[in-house]
């Protein structure tokens, strides 16, 4: 048996890779990676810096990884609805293996791929914990709300265990020839490297996941929300991009058996991003509506100069802004930040959600269709969630309770480093002097809040509450 194993850029890896393992299993194996320029046109490249930084790095520790173990990665170039069919007649192959995406648009390329190809497509699963779509209400519905969600995934049977790497793989066979391509550099895009994004591949990886299992799972339940913390994970670009599967991180939170809440606690952020890809699966408009129908036609404002405070970080809201400019940085927001700064542009500015998730897919490297379209519905109000769109965050309060000395602040908006930290997220109210003393000029230095908290809220609270009542009544 000859399989074409197909790396698709969420499964960068060769530990508990059940394609490769099969693979290896059933004969021979040709692992490969294609160049689609969906993602590698030069043009598209560059407005995906950080994810493409951490994707070549992982991508070279993946063809060395590769090589280790006696085989090649070999490197196609092309859109992968023709180059699969094309190699997989070229080869003889007798099937072809991958891990199966959720997104709407990978849907129909694998649906393309597969009606394409003479051999049978095994599309396995494996992104996820359980597979998209088999949770059901008791009356056979997918899940609109997280908690019965959850408590249907926790009821479900065990997580099965991660499988280990391969000892080995078996040569490329010498009839399959490919002309040699050696993996893009980010130099060719134009791109310049990021000294401040995460390492990619998937020994880094596996070093996250330890450093995590060995301090902070254990005080996660009390640091994950403190934004001037280290106090969480830092997987997402790993979960993202497969350089570590969710099986084998669900597994080794669970084995620090000395904080069983805290493990609970984290298991449950993990069954939220099963819920984002669940949901997507089942409904796969939300990449382009909201999942909340009354909000189809909400009155979303554009500004081009309030986009540009928000995108930037000059807000005057430091905590917003620190969260700007933590993207822009490191191509990370802490999960409290994510969460204030999409509720302040949506609520706050009345800014289309959509424009937030777009900017979001741009600059991070954890970005994901599933979760950064859930996270950005969630946030607006119009996503799959209880408390719907009441809650506007109050950006001084939330820094005051998750950044309580000012530190997130500091770091990402310099210009207010020595402002006490009693008004560190207000610096509007401190006195004149004590701004004096820091060396902050409101309005020179620092922004002057964009708009009024308290205003902004009650025109976003009016206008939604309006604009649901004329929804209602035409109903
Ligand atoms: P940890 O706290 O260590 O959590 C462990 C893992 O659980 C994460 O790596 C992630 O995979 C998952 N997770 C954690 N929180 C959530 C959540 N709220 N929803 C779904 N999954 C979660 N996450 C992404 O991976 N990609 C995105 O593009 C993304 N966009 C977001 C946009 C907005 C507006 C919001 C509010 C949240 C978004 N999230 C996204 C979820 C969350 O912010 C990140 O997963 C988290 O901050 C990553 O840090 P961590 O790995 O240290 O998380």
């Amino acid at each position: 048996m000859r399989t074409l194993v197909w790396f698709r850029g969420k499964d960068l890896r060769v530990s508990d890779h059940p394609p490769l393992i099969d693979a290896v299993r059933d004969g021979e194996a040709i692992p490969l990676f294609v160049l689609d320029p969906f993602f590698f046109a030069p043009e598209r490249a560059r407005e995906l810096p950080a994810r493409m930084q951490f994707l070549l790095e992982s991508l070279a520790e993946l063809s060395r990884s590769i090589e280790a173990l006696g085989s090649r990665l070999l490197l196609a170039e092309g859109r992968s609805i023709d180059v699969i069919p094309r190699l997989a007649r070229e080869w003889r192959v007798d099937r072809v293996a991958a891990h199966r995406w959720v997104e709407p648009f990978a849907r129909e390329r694998d649906r393309r791929v597969a009606a394409a190809l003479t051999v049978p497509f095994d599309l396995y699963e494996g992104e996820t914990l359980r597979p998209p779509g088999t949770l059901r209400t008791g009356a056979g519905h997918p899940f609109s709300v997280f908690t019965p969600f959850a408590r249907a995934f926790l009821a479900s049977a065990e997580i099965p265990e991660p499988i280990a790497a391969p000892r080995s793989l078996p040569a490329v066979p010498a009839d399959v020839a490919l002309a040699g391509r050696p993996l893009p550099t980010l130099a060719s895009f134009g791109i310049a490297p990021n000294p401040n994004l995460v390492r990619g591949g998937e020994t880094a990886a596996h070093e996250r996941l330890r450093q995590f299992v060995s301090g902070g799972a254990a005080r996660y339940a009390s640091e994950r929300d403190r934004m001037d913390h280290a106090g969480t994970s830092r997987l997402s670009q790993d979960l993202k991009f497969g350089t570590i599967s969710a099986r084998t991180v669900w597994h080794a939170v669970g084995a620090a058996t000395n904080a069983p809440h805290d493990v609970r606690v984290f298991r449950n952020e993990l069954i939220w991003r099963e819920f984002a890809h669940s949901t997507l699966w089942d409904r796969p408009e939300l990449s382009h509506t909201p999942f909340r129908a009354e909000f189809e036609n909400f009155p979303w404002t554009f500004s081009a100069d309030r986009w540009r405070a928000w995108s930037d970080g000059a807000t005057g809201y430091p905590v917003v802004d620190a969260a700007s400019r933590q993207l822009l940085g490191e191509g990370f927001v802490h999960n409290r930040a994510r969460m204030i700064a999409a509720s302040f542009l949506t609520k706050h500015l009345m800014i289309h959600y959509r424009e937030g998730e777009a900017h979001y897919m741009q600059y991070l490297v954890d970005g994901d269709w599933a979760q950064n379209n859930f996270g950005w519905q969630w946030s607006a109000g119009c996503g799959c969630d209880a408390q719907a769109y009441f809650r506007v965050f109050n950006p001084m309060l939330q820094g005051k309770k998750f950044d309580p000395d000012g530190a997130y602040v500091r770091r990402w908006v310099p210009e207010l480093a020595r402002v006490p930290a009693r008004w560190i997220h207000s610096p509007w109210e401190a006195p004149g002097a004590v701004l004096h003393e820091a060396g902050v000029r409101l309005g020179v230095d620092y922004p002057r809040p964009i708009v009024d908290h308290a205003a902004a809220r009650a025109h976003f609270l009016a206008t939604a509450r309006q604009h649901m009542a004329r929804w209602r009544g035409g109903e």
